[in-house]
């Protein structure tokens, strides 16, 4: 087992509600198996902004919680389903999980033959990609960067929105580029329930829908704004299990869900939590972390399924990252292939991987 630092530039620095980032720094997992290896890559953040997860806190719980109690429950014939109930006595830490679980599940696929896209059941070859946008310096240079977007053929783009930031901008783009354009917007929690009068401007500019207006806890003030705006409330953090969405559902927080297999403990969680959607007639999409190429093409396979019914946060990483850790992804008007090679993601590429790496450890076994 092998914990491993890399670190990729971003193209620009991302600014959101949250703050500004100019590096990834991604904690990869590496489990060595009899077949072969097998690569989880952790959704963490370098901070703990987005969530309270964040790159040193998840390899600290892998090192001295997670990887030992597998062991000692498992005796270390690990197969992927068995990742999560042998965690659950550990509270939280989902993307720490989710990074052990997918690592095991790529070398199970890897050796069984089987692409993730077939092991959750997808049904799509081909799936749509939405573009994220961070928050920019003026309205113009967002204006500048959405063209961009839309000129590569992208037909959804989700703009970062927070207090100061918000009916300016998806005013102009919507003004600019017209009603055919999904927009959507993402506040990353940054409003609260006072704020539902202003919110409520947006109403007139079509949104998708808008994202995690409100903090992640307040599942009963989210429901309360979901009866007080016309856009259609997603939620993102909030949303932590297929059971917690279950809730968010019933309780009328949410119309939309945004999938990420990192917030939600792993893929098999994720496949859990798109059947409740599915279940309860709720659309869905899958969600981005600037990740690296990995995890990305491992999101693709998710997103394949048929639940997933709204454009996901899948450009290719070219977009946002200065180098990769796997062959380019590209996108083909706004669209891109669902990959069928065995395992959860492509071939790491070993020079891209030794170029960016910060650090490496191997985690003792017991
Ligand atoms: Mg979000």
């Amino acid at each position: 087992m092998e914990l491993r630092r890399v670190r990729l530039p971003f193209r620009v620095p991302i600014r959101s509600s949250l703050g500004t980032s100019r590096w990834r720094d991604v904690l990869l997992v590496r489990v060595g198996t009899p077949g072969g290896d097998g690569w989880g890559e952790c959704a963490a953040l370098a901070e703990p902004t987005y969530s309270a997860e964040y790159v040193e806190g998840a390899a600290g719980v892998l090192r001295h919680h997670l990887v030992p109690l597998l062991m000692a429950t498992t005796g270390g014939d690990v197969d992927a389903a068995s990742v999560g109930p042998a965690l659950a006595g550990v509270r939280g830490h989902p993307m720490a999980k989710a990074a052990l679980e997918t690592a095991v599940l790529d070398a199970e696929l890897r050796a069984a033959g089987v692409s993730l896209a077939r092991y959750l059941g997808a049904t799509r070859t081909v799936v749509e990609a939405g573009v994220a946008v961070g928050m920019s310096s003026s309205v113009g240079a967002l204006l500048d960067e959405v063209a961009a977007a839309v000129d590569e053929g992208f037909r959804r783009v989700k703009l970062k929105v927070a207090p100061g930031w918000d009916v300016e901008p998806v005013r102009a783009v919507r003004e600019r580029f017209g009603d055919d354009l999904l927009v959507q917007a993402d506040a990353n929690g940054a409003y609260r329930l006072s704020d539902a009068t202003h919110l409520a401007a947006l109403d007139p500019f079509g949104l998708v829908l808008i994202e995690q207006p409100l903090e992640p806890d307040d599942l009963v003030g989210s429901a309360e704004l979901a009866r007080r705006i016309r856009t259609p409330v997603c939620l993102d953090e909030s949303i932590t299990s297929a059971e917690v969405a279950a809730r968010a559902i019933a309780m009328g927080a949410v119309a939309v869900v945004n999938v990420k297999p990192g917030r939600v403990g792993g893929f098999l969680e994720a496949r859990r939590v798109h059947d409740t959607c599915v279940a309860a007639g709720v659309a869905a999409w899958c969600g981005g972390m600037f990740e690296t190429g990995l995890a990305r093409s491992a999101n693709l396979a998710l997103a394949a399924l048929p639940g997933f019914s709204l454009p996901g946060d899948l450009s290719p990483p070219s977009r946002y990252l200065a180098g990769d850790l796997v062959a380019p992804l590209v996108a083909t008007d706004g669209s891109l292939a669902v990959p069928d090679r065995p395992g959860v993601g492509p071939d790491l590429r070993p020079d891209a991987l030794r170029e960016h790496t910060t650090g490496s450890e191997r985690v003792p076994l017991g």
